[in-house]
C-alpha cells in the first residue's frame, strides 16, 4: 500500500463527485449503494470523499449515508445567501445545515456562466455557508478565450480576491477552492498536470497575500475538468493539487471509486 497522499498541512486530498442535474433520488441511493462496496475503509481513510446531488435528493443521500454509516460528506451544488424569505425556487443554506450537509459548491462555472452568479453573490453564498457552519467549495477558472489571451492569472486571482473578501484567515484555511479551466469541464480535455499545477500554486500563493502562511497551507485547492481514473493519479501528485471536483466521471460508481483510489495508481 503506497503512503496516504496528505495535503501541505497534513490533511487528507478531498474528492468531491458533482452530479448536476443529474440522478433522481433512486438512482442516487443505486450509485451509493454500488460506491460503497467499491471502496474500502482504507480508502476513505486516505481520501475524503463528498457527493453533490441535486437538492431534491438531499434528504434520501443524507438518510443513506447516515442510516448506512457510509464515511462520506453530503455536499450541496449550490445555495441562495439569505436563510429565508421571498425567493422563489431558492435553498436556505440553514436548509442545508439541518440535513448535515457539509461541503456547499459556490460559484460553479455553470452557475457563473448560465445563472448569473457575480463574484458579489458568489461572496455571499460564500459567507452564508460558512455562517451555517458548513464548508464552501469556491470554484474559480477561466474561459478558452481568457486562457488564450493570456488572461487566466488575472481572472482566476480576481475571483480569489472577490470570494475571499471579509472571510478570515481562519476560516480560509478550512476552505476548499476549486480551480476549474471552464474549457475542460465536461469536454473530454483535462489541463496539462504543469497548467493545474501552476495555477493551483498561483491560487495558493494568492490566499497567503490575501489571509497569511497558515490559511494558505491549510486551504485545499482542487482541480476539475475532465478529471477520471486515468489521469486522477498524476494530478493528485502536484504538489498544490489537494483532490478533484469531479462531474460526469462522478456519475458511474466503478469510475468514481477508481479516481478515489488514485493513491493505488488509478486504472
Ligand atoms: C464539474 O462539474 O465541476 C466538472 C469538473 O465536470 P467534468 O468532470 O465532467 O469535467
Amino acid at each position: 500500500m503506497p503512503d496516504a497522499p496528505r495535503t501541505t498541512a497534513g490533511r487528507r486530498p478531498l474528492i468531491s463527485g458533482n452530479w448536476k442535474m443529474n440522478l433522481n433520488h433512486f438512482e442516487a441511493t443505486a450509485l451509493l449503494d454500488k460506491l460503497r462496496y467499491l471502496v474500502s475503509k482504507d480508502d476513505l481513510a486516505a481520501v475524503e470523499v463528498s457527493v453533490h446531488p441535486p437538492f431534491t435528493d438531499v434528504r434520501t443521500v443524507q438518510t443513506f449515508l447516515e442510516s448506512e454509516k457510509v464515511d462520506i460528506a453530503l455536499g450541496a451544488q449550490n445555495c441562495h445567501w439569505e436563510d429565508s424569505g421571498a425567493f422563489t425556487g431558492e435553498v436556505s443554506p440553514g436548509f442545508l445545515a439541518k440535513l448535515n450537509v457539509r461541503y456547499v459548491i459556490v460559484g460553479h462555472s455553470e452557475r457563473r456562466e448560465l445563472f448569473g452568479d457575480t463574484d458579489e453573490w458568489v461572496s455571499a453564498k460564500l459567507k452564508a455557508v460558512l455562517k451555517h457552519a458548513m464548508v464552501p467549495i469556491l470554484c474559480v477558472g477561466e474561459t478558452l478565450d481568457e486562457r488564450e489571451a493570456g488572461s487566466t492569472g488575472a481572472k482566476v486571482t480576481g475571483q480569489v480576491r472577490a470570494g475571499l473578501d471579509g472571510v478570515s484567515a481562519e476560516q480560509v484555511g478550512a476552505m476548499v477552492i476549486a480551480y476549474e479551466p471552464i474549457w475542460a469541464i465536461g469536454t473530454g480535455r483535462t489541463a496539462t498536470t504543469e497548467d493545474a499545477q501552476s495555477v493551483c500554486a498561483s491560487i495558493r500563493a494568492t490566499v497567503a497575500d490575501v489571509a497569511g502562511a497558515d490559511a494558505a497551507a491549510g486551504v485545499r485547492i482542487q482541480y476539475g475538468g475532465s478529471v477520471k481514473a486515468s489521469n486522477a493519479a498524476e494530478l493528485m501528485a502536484q504538489p498544490d493539487v489537494d483532490g478533484a471536483l469531479v462531474g460526469g466521471a462522478s456519475l458511474d460508481a466503478e469510475s468514481f471509486a477508481k479516481i478515489v483510489q488514485f493513491p493505488l495508481g488509478g486504472a
